[in-house]
């Protein structure tokens, strides 16, 4: 026999294990193993060795796998909303900053005449500047830590 001859039927016992065999392949392979101890030796402990491993591979309940898909699905979802959200912040945070740049010296002349006609000293009006352009930040921030607390205190819906 052929070298040939001993790969096709491997290949026709792997195949029968995964695919299944035409009946012309099937015969074709038992006669084959009928005559071919090695082939037949091999065939046997590929058998075994699935046998082997299907006994070892855990079964899960077809509940669970849904269930975790499921969830798995749900929490893809929050992610990607999260990142949505996170980026809609950061584009406000840019859009915040730049107009926050444009208007501080129109701030800054502002509250100088204010000053000037008040006649408030110098600290005052520094740290007055400071309040009002900070305090917009400050308010979204503190808001921002207030969601993120209150979030964090909800209870699991899982
Ligand atoms: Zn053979």
């Amino acid at each position: 026999m052929s070298d040939d001859m001993h790969e096709r039927a491997v290949r026709l016992s792997d195949k029968r294990l995964v695919e299944g065999l035409t009946p012309a392949e099937r015969q074709e392979l038992e006669a084959h193993l009928e005559s071919c101890a090695p082939c037949q030796e091999r065939v046997r402990a590929t058998e075994q060795a699935l046998g082997a491993l299907r006994s070892v591979l855990p079964r899960f309940d077809p509940g669970l796998v849904l269930a975790s898909q499921l969830r798995a699905r749900a929490r893809a979802g929050e992610l990607m909303e999260r990142a949505a959200r996170m980026r809609a912040l950061w584009i406000s945070c840019v859009l915040s900053w730049i107009l926050g740049v444009v208007s501080a010296p129109l701030l800054w002349q502002g509250l100088r005449s204010l000053v000037r006609s008040w006649a408030l000293p110098q600290p005052v009006w520094i740290a007055g500047l400071a309040l009002v352009w900070m305090a917009p930040a400050a308010v979204l921030a503190a808001v921002v830590v207030w969601r993120q607390g209150r979030s964090a205190s909800l209870p699991e819906e899982y």
